[in-house]
């Protein structure tokens, strides 16, 4: 298992391991937030956020809450609004460099969906 926080250490988030690669997206928002997703399903994801810390962002399409820790601003993780959608994807600049730097890195072109 991996730990991760936001930079104040209001947001906790844990990983049951690193991902296989990382997904680097060039869509408007991801372009502005500088994330590194890794992709988990919810029910993997530990989030804890004990003082009501995280604020949520919808996109125009609605189809994702963009989440950030309201009092340093680090974008954490960003989670499915249909609950059916069994995947989320997790920003792993939160977690130690030593668990992410090395591992592949996916270019994903979002601009052009
Ligand atoms: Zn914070």
């Amino acid at each position: 298992m991996i730990e991760g926080s936001c930079h104040c250490g209001a947001v906790r988030l844990t990983l049951p391991e690193t991902p296989e690669d990382l997904g680097s997206c060039n869509c408007s928002l991801c372009r502005r937030i500088g994330g590194l997703w890794g992709y988990y399903r919810p029910d993997e994801v530990g989030v804890s956020d004990p003082d009501g810390r995280l604020t949520g962002y919808v996109q125009g399409d609605a189809t994702l809450t963009t989440w950030h820790c309201a009092t340093c601003g680090c974008t954490t993780h960003w989670s499915p609004r249909d609950p059916a959608y069994e995947r989320m994807g997790v920003n792993l600049r939160l977690f130690d460099p030593a668990d992410w730097e090395p591992l592949p890195r996916r270019l994903i072109d979002g601009a052009s969906w």
